[in-house]
Parts: C-alpha cells; sequence; structure tokens
C-alpha cells in the first residue's frame, strides 16, 4: 500500500499519548489522512484505574476508554488495533507492520509506552506470577485474586504499593516485599514514604522490606517467594512491579538516539531524524527548565505531551515545558506530586504527617524544588508557582498553614544554583 507522502501523519502506539495526540491533529486543522496503530485490540484507553478501582470491581471496562466508541471514525481517525508495526525507516519514511503492509508518511509519532520489567529470577516463569501493565492483565490478576489465599506483591514502587493496597482492600492477605526500607522511599525519600509504610501496616498488609527476592518456587504453580536473606514467603499469586522499561524497540532498530527512551528536542522531534516525533511513556524530552532529558512515566505527561507533539507536527514549534506532575491513591489516601527532587537538602511539612494531611515540600538551597499535597486540595497551582520561581523560601513561613502559599515565596534568586541533572521520574 502507498499513500501520498504529504498528506499522511502515522502514531504508532494507540495509548493514552496517542489518542490524545490524534484528537488534536484534528481539532487543530489537520485534514490529511491520520492513522492511529496500536497493537493492543481495543480502543486506547486509560491506565491508572488498573491497580485501583478497575483492579477492585469498581470501575466498569467502558469507563476505562479515552474516547467514546465511534469518535475515531466521526474524526476519520483510521484506528487500526491489532496492528504491531514492525519496523520503522526515517530515511524514506515509510514504516512496516508486523503483517508485512508498508505505509509512508509525511510525519510519524512513537507513543508506544513501556513494558513491565520482567525479572530473570528462577520460577518467574511459574502460574500464578503477574505483571500489571494491560486491561487483560489487570483482568487476569483480579480472577486470580479471586481464587488465591496468599498475594505476594514484589516491588515497593507505585504500582507495587497501588495494587497491594487493592487487594488489600479486596480482603486478600498481602505481603509486600522489596530492598528498599519504605514503599516509595526512592521518589519520597525516608520520612514521607514512612507515611505509606505505615498506612500499608494499618491495612493489614505484611512488610517483608530491605530484602530483595532471588527466586519463586512451586511445582507448576507458584508457592512461595524467596529473599536474598533466607527467608520463604508463602504465596499462592504473585505480582511483580519491578518498574517499566521503554519500548525503544522500533527506534532502535531504526538508528534513532535512545538513552531510557527516544531522545526528543524540547518540540519532541527526535533527535537527528526529523518528521519523527516521540511522546509519553517511550519519550526522554529535552526540558528546558532541567536542561536535561526528562523520562517521565506518569499520566499527566501522556496526556500533554501527545497533544504537543501533534502540535508540533503541524509546524507550530513549541517546546514542551511543563513541571513533572503524578498522583496516586491508595486506600483512603489520594496524593498528587508535581516537581522533580533529584536531590534536596530538607524536608518541610505543612500540616500532619501521622494524620496523613499534609503538604511535603523538598527544598533544594531553600527553593522548592518539588511539593506533595496528600489529602489536601485545590493547591497545585501555589505549589507550582513555588517551584517555578525558584525564589528562596523561609522553612518557618512554608510550614505555617496559616500562611498562604502564594504568600511564602521571597525575594527573586539572584544566584540560582545550577539545574539538577535529571533523567527519570517514576
Ligand atoms: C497499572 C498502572 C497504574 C498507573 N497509575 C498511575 C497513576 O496513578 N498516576 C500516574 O500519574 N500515572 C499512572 N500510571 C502511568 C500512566 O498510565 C502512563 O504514564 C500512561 O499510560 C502512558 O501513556 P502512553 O500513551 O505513553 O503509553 P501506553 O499507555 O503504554 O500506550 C502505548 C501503547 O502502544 C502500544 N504499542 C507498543 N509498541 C507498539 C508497536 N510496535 N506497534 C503498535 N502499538 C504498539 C502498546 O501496546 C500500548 O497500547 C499507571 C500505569 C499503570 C500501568
Amino acid at each position: 500500500m502507498s499513500d501520498t507522502p504529504t498528506s499522511t501523519f502515522v502514531i504508532v502506539g494507540a495509548g493514552l499519548a496517542g489518542a490524545k495526540a490524534a484528537e488534536t491533529l484534528r481539532t487543530d486543522g489537520f485534514d490529511g489522512r491520520l492513522l492511529l496503530l496500536g497493537e493492543e485490540a481495543e480502543r486506547p484507553y486509560e491506565r491508572p484505574p488498573l491497580s485501583k478501582a478497575y483492579l477492585r470491581g469498581e470501575a466498569d471496562r467502558d469507563s476505562l476508554y479515552v474516547h467514546q466508541e465511534g469518535f475515531y471514525a466521526a474524526h476519520d481517525i483510521e484506528l487500526r488495533p491489532s496492528t504491531p508495526v514492525g519496523a520503522i525507516d526515517p530515511g524514506s519514511r515509510q514504516l512496516e507492520l508486523v503483517s508485512g503492509e508498508r505505509i509512508s508518511y509525511e510525519r510519524l509519532l512513537l507513543t508506544t509506552g513501556a513494558a513491565p520489567r520482567r525479572l530473570p529470577l528462577p520460577g518467574a516463569d511459574l502460574d500464578g506470577v503477574h505483571y500489571l501493565r494491560s486491561r487483560r492483565d489487570a483482568d487476569a490478576l483480579a480472577a486470580a485474586a479471586a481464587r488465591a489465599e496468599h498475594v505476594v506483591v514484589v516491588g515497593t514502587g507505585w504500582i507495587g504499593s497501588e495494587a497491594a493496597a487493592s487487594l488489600r482492600q479486596l480482603g486478600r492477605e498481602v505481603t509486600l516485599v522489596g530492598p528498599n526500607t519504605a514503599p516509595l522511599v526512592r521518589v519520597l525519600g525516608p520520612e514521607v514514604a514512612a507515611v505509606y509504610r505505615d498506612l500499608h501496616a494499618d491495612h493489614g498488609v505484611r512488610l517483608q522490606l530491605g530484602t530483595r527476592v532471588v527466586g519463586l518456587r512451586g511445582h507448576g504453580r507458584v508457592e512461595a517467594v524467596v529473599t536474598e536473606d533466607g527467608r520463604t514467603i508463602e504465596g499462592d499469586l504473585v505480582l511483580i512491579g519491578a518498574g517499566a522499561v521503554p519500548r525503544t524497540e522500533l527506534a532502535e532498530t531504526a538508528g534513532l538516539p535512545v538513552r531510557n527512551g527516544i531522545l526528543v528536542n524540547e518540540q519532541l522531534e527526535a533527535v537527528g531524524a526529523a518528521g519523527v516525533y516521540a511522546a509519553g511513556d517511550v519519550a526522554a524530552a529535552w526540558h528546558p527548565r532541567y536542561q536535561s532529558y526528562l523520562h517521565v512515566e506518569h499520566w499527566a505527561n501522556a496526556l500533554n505531551q501527545g497533544p504537543a507533539a501533534a502540535r508540533n507536527m503541524l509546524g507550530r514549534s513549541l517546546p514542551y515545558a511543563r513541571l513533572p506532575y503524578f498522583y496516586s491513591d491508595q486506600y483512603d489516601l489520594g496524593m498528587e506530586y508535581s516537581g522533580l527532587a533529584a536531590s534536596w537538602d530538607r524536608v518541610v511539612v505543612r500540616g500532619d504527617l501521622a494524620a496523613r494531611q499534609f503538604i511535603a515540600f523538598w527544598l533544594q538551597d531553600q527553593r522548592v524544588v518539588a511539593g506533595m499535597n496528600a489529602n489536601v486540595w485545590d493547591v497545585t497551582e501555589p505549589i507550582q508557582t513555588l517551584i517555578r520561581s525558584g525564589w528562596p523560601v523561609d522553612p518557618g513561613r512554608l510550614a505555617d498553614p496559616d500562611i498562604p502559599l502564594d504568600d511564602v515565596a521571597g525575594e527573586p534568586a539572584r544566584h540560582r544554583s545550577g539545574a539538577p541533572a535529571a533523567t527519570s521520574i517514576r
């Protein structure tokens, strides 16, 4: 098959970033041929509920979809599910489907997302060992959880922590095991991560922290997890949440620069490959504020980068400079996190950590580099304003709930410290 090269835009990867990019191309006036190619069998859907309400059976399948059925046809977007792309050739501006069909394009957007990191452990291929990325994964996990006696969640990052909470809320016995001293400690630091450790403990999750899993045991089906310090933790269902790996294989094979994501400039155009763009979990985008390539694996990044890439595909040349932002819900604790704390020298808390109602600020050289509101709402804007301003703050005023956040910042910084060398936000 061949197309008129000047009229065809192709998006590879029909997830959130791809779907929002396709929508934006149409709302912003692109009237050429538009293909949205996805390897999954259904139309684009949102993943955050897969570890939360959907896993618990509280949200139905229809609520996951990014767009109503009929949206793509109504906007003349050729959505082709079950259509994995096998190769791209930026030189000839062609791509090849796994089926062998070739398609020419003028502009190409890669939104291929990420895949769960597989742990090469003995026994990892036993029945009863699960990962969580797709709706099918969530369905399989929910069905297995309904039959399971004891679930072991390996990994204390976002997916492991949220799934452990949901499985516990479903009434399962849950053990959460991982090498860190508290869930989420790598991002939040010990003081704030302790809130999550206590939250899980209070809900009856058994925490086996500070130890690595070195193998899984069972006869055909998993029966236990073995840790490096010699403990055997029984479990007839194991969920591995060991992070995700960006799906860069198409870009790598085509010779595009890849370093923890496809390297794209601040307009989200691939470095050294004009006409090829990347957005969402698969991208590592140059961020003008941080003067660094940022690889962000969070919902808001996919939601906003997809449309940003689309506008640049239309020739707008707009830098993508939003602050990183993500959210998480575990039990009755909801949080939002803005900014990037690659390093910090102080954490300031406004509110009450023990009551799980607070705003935490990560400071470097007296400047707020990140902020997290937990069960406190409608403060994202002032938190982001503090971060963006780069102004020095008085920690006492920052901690004082009687002083509006808008009034906390001091004078504009005259000697800003160097930007942090950031790479990955997970
Ligand atoms: C269980 C779970 C819970 C989450 N919860 C939160 C949360 O609470 N808060 C938050 O901020 N973020 C959360 N996230 C992260 C958020 O969902 C992701 O950042 C977002 O889905 C990324 O969107 P994307 O479009 O970049 O990639 P994806 O949603 O992964 O979509 C990429 C699509 O591309 C397809 N694809 C890949 N290769 C090819 C190919 N060669 N050909 C065709 N198609 C291809 C994939 O099959 C997939 O459908 C969660 C993620 C998961 C998995």
